[in-house]
């Protein structure tokens, strides 16, 4: 029964506790079960339950659904929904001086780097490890020995790896952590197998699927069947190899995992070719390939031409041995180049959507998201400069990928520096209309929302707000004489001399095609209907270049005061200016028409 003892640090969930899958599994383990099995899906989901209901969570609990967010993330390398984990963690830590949340953003940006197979993941790893030292909080005390096994594992420290994955083991032994002792207990075989320690690698690795057996995590069963049938092979208990990989086999077959199946198979090929029987692993050998090529299973064909090549060399065919070897070396060849391609345009694509999103969370939240991103690109940066290769236990491509998932990384790295440069920028311009330079449509809704929110319960006085809604006359005539950039070039002209005229008194937006507002926070219903003079004044009296074929251009204003009354509202407030200028417009153009309750 796998309910933990850890829930007690976040009582949140430990409410919403319900048995799942069978009755074996709580509702924290299914999540950090579908790190593993749905990682997509679940980054997807916490993206959207932290936009919702992000701020309003208890801290405890939101930096664990920020970790499963980050873990999910570094499974499937999806470097948006990382960076999302690793800035709100940080954020987090300034806001509630948490060190766990610190430590947490470093212990994912570690895994990533270790991944990735780029940068110092151990000195990052080591950092993260310091913010917690002396901690008695268990969750964070498991996470901490689980890590740092895993770092070292991942980055071939096998030695150093030993006695953390052991304490880690024992730490979640303690809070009768199935799922924390599953997923050591299975570190600690591959880091035996790895130091060829075999003998050691088999107990570990079955404790660690009994663990997971446990809350029915069958997933991770079968995962680590699969690295403990090949510590089997390797001590030539191939019958035992054999009879894991038929239980894989089966498992498989059962959900529809297609490639996982024929992995198996291929497996089960290898133990025959083991165990003497090489006619029948090389017919099952040549059935994998052929349903590999079937299910256009691309990416997997060549580890299984390889694996028959193997098993025919040793029956001495090696003429086809010889072909099918130079089919791996073409085919690996061609999938690296797609595999950057199609990668790096959906990585950049979702990228790309993700940040826009955040980026709007932001301005509402008016946190300091952007800066904390600006940081954490800067000591990227900086970890760049220290880069060093190293091999990963998890690459299973070859050196080909490698490569190209470095080159990806590269690029990533640069498109999202660039990004952190231009998102001030595309701030800015999501509240400026590009051809005038004046501010828009929604930056003079938000103005004048601010403004009727801050002098609300303030009675209208002599000093109310004035809004005037203005149209160019005739607008069509210039462009339909002059052409389109001509008619630019005019509604430039009548911004300008639109803002001259209006100076510090009114704010001036174009709201539409040829149409301003200008907004004049209690300037009085005197000096308002003065300066709508003003400035249908000056624009009448503008000089147009020649190429405009029209000597003089005129514009008609409708102006309404904000009376609390029959304006109350900002839609209320423009129907008002709004109609008042086509007031304007019906009694001859080239005037100014207040709204029924300014005069
Ligand atoms: P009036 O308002 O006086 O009734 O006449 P009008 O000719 O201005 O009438 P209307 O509002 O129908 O026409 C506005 C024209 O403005 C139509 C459209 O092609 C033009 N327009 C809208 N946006 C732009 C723009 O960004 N640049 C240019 N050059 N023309 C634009
Ligand atoms: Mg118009
Ligand atoms: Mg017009």
């Amino acid at each position: 029964m796998g309910v933990s003892m850890q829930g007690s640090m976040i009582a949140g969930w430990m409410l919403a506790v319900a048995l799942v899958h069978g009755g074996g599994m709580s509702v924290r383990d299914a999540q950090r079960y579908r790190t593993e099995t749905d990682p997509h899906g679940l980054i997807t989901e916490l993206q959207s339950q932290l936009d919702q209901s992000g701020q309003g969570l208890a801290g405890a609990v939101l930096r664990e659904k920020l970790w499963l967010l980050g873990t999910a993330a570094v499974n499937v390398n999806d470097v948006a929904a990382l960076h999302e984990a690793t800035t709100r963690l940080d954020e987090l830590a300034g806001r509630t001086h948490d060190p766990a949340a610190a430590a947490d953003a470093g212990f994912l940006r570690s895994r990533q780097l270790i991944a990735a197979s780029q940068g110092d993941g151990i000195s990052e790893e080591l950092q993260a490890a310091a913010l917690v030292q002396g901690t008695t909080d268990p969750v964070m005390l498991g996470r901490l020995h689980y890590t740092l096994c895993d770092a070292y594992a991942m980055s071939e420290e096998f030695t150093k790896a030993i006695p953390l994955c052991r304490r880690a083991i024992a730490t979640y032994r303690t809070q009768a952590d199935a799922w924390g002792m599953g997923n050591a207990g299975n570190d600690l075989g591959i880091v035996y197998t790895h130091l060829h320690r075999y003998d050691e690698a088999i107990p570990a690795y079955l404790e660690a699927r009994r663990q997971f057996a446990s809350i029915g995590a069958g997933q991770m069963v079968v995962l680590v069947g699969d690295n403990l049938s090949q510590a089997y092979r390797k001590t030539g208990r191939v019958r035992e190899a054999l009879a894991l990989s038929h239980a894989s086999l089966a498992q498989e077959q059962a959900a529809g995992r297609v490639s996982d199946a024929l992995s198996s198979r291929a497996d089960i090929a290898l133990d025959y070719a083991a165990l003497g029987q090489p006619g029948k692993a090389l017919a099952l050998m040549d059935a994998v390939v052929a349903d590999a090529r079937d299910a256009h299973l691309q990416g997997l064909l060549p580890d299984f031409v390889r694996t028959r090549s193997e098993i025919e060399q040793q029956q001495g065919k090696l003429r086809p041995a010889l072909a099918d070897a130079r089919e791996v070396i073409t085919a690996l060849n061609q999938r690296n180049a797609a595999v950057l391609r199609s990668e790096e345009a959906r990585l950049a694509a979702r990228y790309a959507t993700r940040e826009k999103e955040l980026q709007i969370l932001a301005l509402q939240r008016q946190n300091q998201v952007k800066d904390l991103q600006l940081k954490a690109a800067q000591a990227e940066a900086a970890r760049r400069g220290e880069e060093q290769q190293r091999q990963s236990l998890r690459i299973m491509f070859g050196r080909g990928v490698v490569v190209a998932l470095s080159l990806m990384a590269l690029l990533l790295y640069l498109l999202l520096r660039s990004q952190h440069r231009h998102a001030v920028e595309l701030r800015a311009q999501a509240l400026r209309d590009p051809l005038t330079g004046v501010e828009n449509r929604r930056a003079f809704q938000q103005r004048a929302m601010d403004l009727l929110a801050e002098s609300r319960g303030f009675p209208a006085s002599t000093s109310a707000h004035v809004l005037m809604l203005i149209d160019v006359d005739h607008f069509k005539r210039i462009n339909d004489g002059a052409g389109h950039p001509q008619g630019d070039e005019v509604l430039r002209i009548i911004t300008d001399g639109l803002r001259r005229a209006a100076g510090d008194v009114g704010h001036v937006a174009r709201i539409g095609g040829e149409e301003f507002a200008v907004l004049c926070p209690g300037c009085g219903a005197m000096a308002g209907m003065r300066l709508a003079e003003t400035l249908r004044a000056e624009v009448a009296t503008l000089a147009l270049p020649p190429e405009a074929k029209v000597s003089t251009v005129t514009i008609s204003i409708g102006v309404a005061v904000f009376d609390g009354a029959r304006c109350h509202d900002l839609s209320s407030w423009m129907r008002a200016a709004d109609m008042a200028m086509y007031e304007a417009k019906s009694h001859g153009r080239n005037r100014v028409v207040a709204s029924a309750l300014a005069t």
